[in-house]
């Protein structure tokens, strides 16, 4: 202990998606990062850019994930009124509230050379946006 430094290690990584509240499980993209770092203890920070995106984790069976997609939809209908719709005309108005909901970043603890992800919690990404999207995924590793 004490021998070794403070490190940032940076990486993108693009995903292809559907848009209409795809959830794409990121897990072994995040933790193939996180063994070429070398970075054994502290946290690991995912933003995803883009106001239609969003991330979070969940058991990711096909059950749990279908509960939550009806979940947004009952949160941020896609057929209500946007203003959003009115002003810019590019449809996705309820794109824009689910994301800002869910949030664009996650922050994990890395203990050991490891996430401190549960047993059965995935690192999802979401696109709501009503078209396909390739998404880019900033994973950003800070510690030693
Ligand atoms: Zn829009």
């Amino acid at each position: 202990m004490g021998s070794k430094s403070m490190e940032i290690k940076s990486e993108d990584i693009f995903i292809k998606t559907t848009g209409e509240t795809d959830v794409i499980d990121i897990t072994s993209k995040v933790k193939r990062f996180v063994v070429e770092s070398g970075i054994s203890n502290g946290i690991a920070v995912l933003f995803v850019p883009g106001s239609t995106a969003a991330l979070t984790t969940i058991e990711f069976e096909s059950g749990a994930v279908n509960d939550l997609k009806r979940a947004i939809e009952g949160m941020a209908p896609r057929d209500i009124y946007y203003e959003h719709n009115e002003r810019w005309g590019d449809g996705n108005g309820y794109a824009h509230v689910r994301a800002a909901i869910l949030g664009p970043s996650l922050h994990i603890p890395l203990t050991d050379g490891k996430l401190t992800l549960g047993t059965w919690q995935q690192i999802v990404l979401l696109d709501f946006d009503n078209q396909p999207r390739q998404r880019q995924v900033i994973i950003q590793l800070m510690g030693e």
